[in-house]
């Protein structure tokens, strides 16, 4: 993961917000990566009114917030790299006085907007740029299908506001409504009520009549096309994605009523997914009732399909209860890991998730070691002031957080942990939560009334991993591992007991190969088993490794294609990290990234760039 330290100009600016204050029962704590006030006014209510120029690669339009003014002559907006063209305010359009601050590369301008003390309304009138980091537009090359063109938006952590301006902090939540005028041939849908099909008109009209932060606003448009899996289920794909995206996911409607039996009543009433192209920088994004995922998971046998239980599981942790600011991340993303594996475990059984949560921990134990090395802090609860949220998207908030949660699970037993994150999701609904404040909630709710003894500030606040963190030891894997034992000894490839692996036994097995493997090592496994041309993005990435680690030249042309064409940061960084090893690597590496750059999105981008001291020619 990423871990450069970025010692921004901004931290100044950003220190002068006030401690935390009270407007009606709402207390807004102090987020170190927005501009906003919201104590002063704050927006309850966003209509956007947006043109999609695919030509011009532009959104350009209107924004009307309705807000909670507490007699303030101003309101603080987050911004960035957006053209702002004109503000009035109320119904009436009164021209209004506004003025930016100094941009900031990570955080960009605080838009303070002059109001009157019983200003309601707020008009901006913008357009987006080519600075715009939240937007991914994709020429017809880059799709699935090849003959249109594509936008989507990825707002987490800290972008949404380079597509609108807003009031960018987890901990403020507003609804949402949007009308979009995009080409006629194409579909628009949102983290919203979504139609199911294109009309002759090309304008569609959204509504989010729940609140929701800033983050979780989204937008897709393509060819895209919707095919119902269940009840309140479903697939947006392009054409040529829709039926295998559709086979892919045929247990949607399943996890959903599983999810719903652990903690509560699905709050969002539908819940689909869009299949992006590839370039798409995520496994997946979490927006409300229309997950964002990664063509990488149509692997044609649903074997990576955990990703889809992973976003509905944050229809509770993250979006139904929302950590309040970036630095207590974990709060969404360690519950939603935990909760992904109980609904996984519910359809797959347990013997599945086993293998889950022990490849969880490796990759946790790997990135410790990492974080040792470079003194990165590996606490639970994370200070980001400063720094891009996005440094702190490592397996710390999301494995050594689900960890935690295992902890709490085996020191009480089930049943009672289940009860307690029921009443927890419903104690803390549509609200957001420090990570203080959930401790004193974990504290009252379950470990006093349960008299349990648990070292929760060695988990949250200090680094490393602590001695009773709770391992899962996959029956499974012992297979593996023997027969990796085996053919050490000399047994023939052809002749390991592989009949019945699924991806996760084959992850176990490439990842435990010996490191100092050597290329005609690799080559007579490679042909026994045809990793190289895996269609399991999981299996061929993890193999990649392997493969630039012992210079095993046959995959590189494979290497090559799967770096031109998948943008997802999870398997791109891992192999751009183990080119740069060697120099002959890093010449390679940096060829094939001036090439495959513009197919990623710039959080991805952002990431490379760094690692390869890549500089735009
Ligand atoms: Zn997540």
């Amino acid at each position: 993961m990423k871990k450069l330290l970025f010692f921004a100009s901004a931290t100044l600016l950003l220190q002068c917000h006030s401690p935390e204050t009270k407007t009606d029962n709402t207390i807004y704590v102090k987020d170190p990566h927005s501009y906003s006030q919201p104590e002063k006014a704050v927006v309850k209510h966003l209509a956007l009114d947006l043109k999609v120029d695919f030509e011009k690669q532009e959104l350009s339009g209107k924004a009307v917030y309705d807000i909670q003014n507490n007699n303030s002559n101003e309101i603080i907006f987050d911004t960035r790299n957006l053209n702002i063209q004109k503000i009035t305010l109320g119904e009436d359009e009164k021209e209004a006085s506004f003025s930016l601050s100094k941009n900031d590369s990570i955080f960009g301008q605080a838009l303070t907007i002059n109001i009157e003390k019983n200003t309601s309304r707020v008009n901006i009138y913008y357009s987006t740029t080519k600075g715009a980091e939240a937007l991914q537009w994709l020429t017809p090359q880059q799709t699935a299908g090849k003959t249109q063109p594509f936008l989507f938006t990825q707002g987490q952590a800290i972008l949404s506001r380079t597509w609108f301006p807003c009031q960018d902090s987890p901990g403020i939540r507003f609804t949402y409504s949007a009308k979009l005028r995009v080409p006629k041939n194409l579909l628009a849908v949102m983290s919203a009520e979504n139609p199911v099909a294109k009309n002759d008109s090309g304008v569609y009209n959204f509504s989010m009549p729940q609140p929701v932060p800033a983050y979780l606003i989204a937008l897709s448009v393509g060819d895209i096309e919707f095919k119902k899996i269940g009840e309140r289920t479903g697939v947006y794909a392009e054409p040529v994605m829709l039926e295998k995206s559709v086979y892919e996911f045929a247990d949607m409607e399943d996890m959903l009523i599983s999810a719903e039996k652990l903690y509560g009543k699905y709050q969002w009433g539908q819940y689909d997914v869009i299949v992006l192209p590839p370039s798409f920088p995520f496994g997946g994004m979490e927006n409300p009732r229309l997950t964002f995922a990664t063509p990488t998971i149509i692997a044609g046998d649903r074997s990576l399909t955990s990703l889809v239980a992973h976003e509905l599981a944050h229809s509770w942790s993250g979006n139904f209860v929302t950590n309040a600011t970036w630095d207590d991340i974990w709060m969404n993303e360690g519950f939603t890991v935990y909760f992904e594996r109980r609904i996984v475990e519910a359809i797959y059984g347990k013997e599945y998730v086993e293998m889950q949560w022990q490849l969880g921990l490796q990759d946790l134990e790997a990135t410790l070691e990492e974080f040792q090395e470079s003194g990165e802090e590996s606490s639970l609860k994370l200070h980001l002031q400063g720094r891009n949220p996005d440094d702190g998207l490592s397996d710390i908030p999301y494995e050594k957080g689900a960890h935690f949660v295992l902890l709490l699970e085996q020191k009480a037993g089930r049943e009672k942990l289940d009860k307690f994150l029921n009443d927890y999701f419903n104690a803390h609904a549509f609200k957001t939560i420090t990570t203080e404040e959930f401790l004193k909630y974990l504290d009252a709710e379950f470990i006093k009334k349960y008299s349990l003894d648990v070292n929760v500030d060695e988990w949250v606040y200090k680094n490393g991993l602590p001695a009773n963190c709770p391992r899962v030891v996959s029956a499974k894997f012992k297979t593996v591992e023997q027969a990796l034992y085996s053919w050490s000894k000399g047994t023939k490839p052809e002749l390991l007991p592989t009949k019945d692996w699924t991806c996760h036994e084959w992850l176990h097995f490439i990842r435990n190969l010996p490191g100092n493997i050597s290329a005609s090592e690799m080559e007579i496994l490679d042909n026994a088993f045809h990793f190289t041309n895996s269609g399991n993005s999981e299996v061929a990435a993890a193999w990649y490794v392997q493969a630039i680690n012992s210079n095993y030249k046959n995959a590189y042309p494979e290497i090559e294609t799967f770096l031109m064409n998948v943008g997802r940061r999870k398997f791109v960084v891992p192999l751009y990290k183990q080119f740069v090893k060697t120099e002959e690597g890093k010449r390679l590496a940096l060829e094939i990234y001036a090439k495959a750059r513009p197919n990623y999105h710039s959080v991805a981008a952002i990431t490379l760039d760094e690692l390869l001291g890549y500089k735009l020619p």
